[in-house]
């Protein structure tokens, strides 16, 4: 496909079938990046479309047996599934929603959609059933089964291994950020569609199409009869495009012009939070690292890059804030997504780094002065009161403080029989509750706490040589006073 202007490492072959000319549209199934904007596989499958001469359907589709499938969860999905469905229609474009009433019910319909599909473009994404059924499919259609990453700005297919810290990753991303910059994505990659025929489709397929269209509209009634968790309820937090370009906007006028003094101070709310929509694929990376860069002191331009070998300061140069934030959005985003891309275990405990397994089994036995249930912890009923408080965030919201993030998850492999334990329940609090969860950064950030992409530092009780955080220290470090008034007294729901 050499009429497409994407780089080649952002695409992946699954199969080696042809395309079948002789069926009806390309599909592009949308199950990581529920964008229209921004989106290299939504631009691939545009391509592909133009090349053979047919019209594009879209395919989204939200399951009711996902692993942690919650109120939360599809009140979110849902939401951003009804405005894809309304800018589709405002721009008459062959979109198919899907919603799943019974476990298992939806299982064969992607392939009942790729049954008159010339070729099916989908998303790249390293972690969780994307990648297993990505694997799965592919195997199984006779037509092109082709992934696309649109999930950073440093193409999965630029690495040649799992990058062990952050480092080593920032100095890839230094030398190639220039470039993959001024390679965007398009804004708007749906104008340049040429055949824009109106897809029919058989009977139950039509069905079910329409059955999706009356759930969208009535979410609360479908919501409540699903088999998906009830206890886990929705927030206030809305899954549209629209909301994440708000708090972008947001971000950008308070938070980014303090966010290198105060990101780390939970009163302070300087974070941009984005880290949700940024999951689903609301909003990509790329507007994001745009519009910040838009805001550079008068006079910054490209040329003043300088690059510096993976450390962190100096590199963009500039505003501090923008730096600072860079770094996050960028080389600590995307470094989990490269991880996992080579690391096939990138969930399991064994794939910590050696230094960190052999302390951790040296500490194993070591005596625990608390030991908390999963349930106890889920329900922030341990003796601190910090940590308590954003677990009741985390529970209440869906969203959980950074720096809080942290100090939560080192408290639970010191109040936990041992660190497999502590890993499983970590995986299991996180992606039950938060927005975000679910993605390769649920991974890296979980087993961070236990050293992947740090480094030894001195011995202790417990941790071994792996990094120790303390609710005291974290008390003196950073400003929480509004932080506890607001989580630390809320009612405990056991
Ligand atoms: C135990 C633990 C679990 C975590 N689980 C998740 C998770 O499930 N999903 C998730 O997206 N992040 C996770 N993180 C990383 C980080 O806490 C969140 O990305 C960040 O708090 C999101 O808030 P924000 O959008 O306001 O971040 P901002 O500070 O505004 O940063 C902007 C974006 O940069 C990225 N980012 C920022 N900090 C980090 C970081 N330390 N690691 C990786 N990416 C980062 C995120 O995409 C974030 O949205 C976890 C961290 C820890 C320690």
């Amino acid at each position: 496909m050499n009429n497409i202007n994407i780089n080649s490492k952002r695409v992946f072959f699954r199969n080696d079938r042809s395309p079948n000319p002789e069926n009806g549209y390309v599909l592009y199934w949308m199950q990581a990046n529920r964008r229209f904007q921004y989106n290299y596989a939504l631009e691939y499958a545009v391509g592909w479309a133009n090349k053979l001469d047919k019209p594009l359907l879209i395919y989204e589709e939200l399951r009711c047996d996902s692993p942690w499938a919650s109120e939360r969860f599809h009140h979110f999905i849902m939401e951003g599934m009804q405005e894809n469905l309304d800018y589709t229609r405002e721009h008459q474009l062959n979109y198919y929603a899907y919603l799943e009433e019974e476990s298992g019910a939806g299982n064969e319909l992607v392939y009942s959609l790729a049954e008159n599909a010339c070729t099916v473009i989908t998303d790249e994404y390293p972690v969780f059933i994307i990648r297993d059924r990505n694997r799965k499919i592919s195997q199984e259609l006779n037509i092109p089964y082709i992934t696309v990453d649109s999930n950073g700005l440093i193409p999965l297919g630029l690495t040649e291994k799992a990058p062990y810290n952050a480092y080593f990753f920032r100095k890839i991303m230094q030398q190639n950020f220039i470039d993959c910059y001024t390679h965007p994505p398009q804004k708007n990659p749906l104008r340049q569609l040429e055949n824009q025929e109106k897809i029919t489709f058989r009977d139950d397929l039509l069905e079910k199409y329409s059955q999706a269209e009356k759930h969208l509209k009535n979410r609360d009634s479908f919501i409540c009869n699903l088999p998906i968790n009830h206890k886990v309820m929705k927030t206030e937090l809305k899954g549209t495009r629209q909301a994440a370009l708000g708090k972008l906007g947001q971000f950008i006028q308070y938070g980014l012009p303090k966010y290198d003094e105060k990101r780390n101070d939970p009163d302070e709310n300087t974070t941009s939070g984005l880290s949700p929509w940024l999951h689903y694929g609301k909003i990509s990376e790329y507007e994001i690292v745009d519009a910040v860069l838009d805001h550079q002191p008068k006079g910054w331009s490209l040329d003043n890059i300088t690059f510096n070998n993976g450390s962190t300061g100096g590199f963009f140069n500039g505003d501090p804030n923008i730096n600072s934030f860079l770094d996050e959005v960028i080389t600590w985003r995307e470094v989990g997504f490269h991880f996992a891309h080579h690391e096939e275990n990138y969930d399991h405990y064994e794939s910590l780094p050696d230094w960190a397994l052999e302390t951790l089994q040296k500490h194993k036995d070591d005596p625990r002065e608390y030991l908390y249930t999963l349930e106890e912890f889920a329900q922030s009923q341990t003796h601190d009161e910090v940590w308590n408080a954003a677990q009741t965030q985390l529970r209440e919201e869906g969203v959980m403080h950074n720096y809080l993030r942290m100090l939560w998850g080192k408290k639970v492999l010191e109040w936990t029989p041992n660190p497999e334990s502590a890993l499983a329940y970590l995986i299991e609090l996180n992606n039950r509750y938060a927005l975000d969860g679910r993605d390769p950064n649920s991974y890296s950030g979980i087993f961070w706490i236990f050293g992947r992409f740090d480094r030894a530092w001195q011995e202790r009780p417990i941790y071994g040589k792996v990094r120790y955080m303390t609710s005291k220290s974290t008390r003196k470090k950073v400003k929480l006073k509004q932080y506890l008034k607001r989580y630390g007294n809320q009612k405990q729901l056991l």
